[in-house]
């Protein structure tokens, strides 16, 4: 089968006692229309989604994504994924896309059509973006405000910080912000100087010999791939730590990088226009065994 190949998924109840699922996924034609225009997720970005990676007929960590979009249903009011369901669907996909090369596999939860059956799901598998050069050489980044203070997500939940949603549109103009200061991509920071994430990514640093990232506390997502990298590292007899991060603290750091599931980690080369130093030889290793992992 080719791609992209989408598959349409009539979602399931989480309490369902049904272990078979096929009867529930409808193969669709990529190019065919497939959704209705009364679609809250078109009409309103009202939805969740996860984007896994899958290398060589391998998706990758399908749990934790699949633990990720739950979180975000629960922040969303969203009726709770089965996660069996979406455990089916993904070996379904996978079994029919090529079993070559990078692929990125996009899983969406959507609050469905206002008044209509809800909710509505689907499945969308595409060729990943070739992100080898980028892997190589990292990224120039710049801080973005993100305009609220820490601890908004406690304070305000009705942001929906912390869920995965649809609504990227704020994601998107950061990062062509980021361009239009001639950079590649962007962290965002709280009014009161706290590192954040990027748009599509999480930050990690080395400072002092310890691996950090911002606490996901609530404000920003709790990336697979962050988690994966500091399980490597943690194997490795390296030191991991999450806790808030002062921007004055990156800016010290002796390495960073942005991590996210299809581009993997990538070093951050500079901020705001200072030249950062970079682990090459750790970079490359890291790529090494984001794209080893077989579960
Ligand atoms: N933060 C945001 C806002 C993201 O959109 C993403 C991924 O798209 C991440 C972090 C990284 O998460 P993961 O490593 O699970 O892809």
């Amino acid at each position: 089968m080719s791609l992209p190949f989408t598959l349409l998924i009539d979602p399931v109840p989480v309490d369902s006692e049904r272990t078979s699922f096929d009867d529930t996924f409808h193969e669709m034609d990529s190019a065919a229309p497939a959704l209705r225009v009364g679609e809250l997720s078109t009409q309103r970005g009202d939805g969740i989604f996860e984007t896994l990676s899958v290398v060589n007929g391998h998706p990758q960590e399908v749990e934790p994504h699949i633990a990720r979009l739950r979180n975000s249903a629960e922040i969303c009011d969203l009726p709770v994924p089965n996660p069996a369901q979406w455990r089916a669907a993904i070996a379904y996909a996978v079994a029919r896309i090529p079993h070559e090369g990078e692929l990125a596999l996009k899983i969406v939860l959507s609050r469905g059509v206002e008044s209509g059956p809800a909710p509505t799901a689907w499945l969308h598998a595409t060729t990943a973006t070739d992100f080898r050069r980028v892997r190589e050489n990292g990224v120039r980044v710049v801080t973005l405000d993100r305009g609220y203070p820490r601890g908004v997500a406690e304070r305000a939940p009705w942001l929906l910080m912390g869920a995965k949603t649809l609504s990227y549109a704020i994601n998107m103009a950061a990062l062509r912000e980021a361009q239009r200061r001639g950079a590649d991509d962007t962290i965002f920071v709280t009014t009161d100087g706290y590192v954040m994430e990027g748009p599509t990514s999480n930050v990690v640093l080395r400072t002092g010999g310890v691996y950090v990232t911002p606490a996901p506390s609530g404000a920003i997502l709790h990336g697979t791939t962050q988690q994966s990298l500091f399980e490597y590292l943690r194997v490795r007899g390296d030191q991991v730590e999450y806790r808030d991060v002062p921007l004055s603290e990156l800016r010290q750091a002796d390495a960073a990088w942005l991590v996210s599931s299809v581009r993997l980690a990538v070093a951050v080369t500079a901020l705001d226009g200072e030249t950062m130093r970079t682990d090459r030889e750790l970079t490359q290793a890291i790529n090494s065994y984001l794209l080893g992992r077989t579960d």
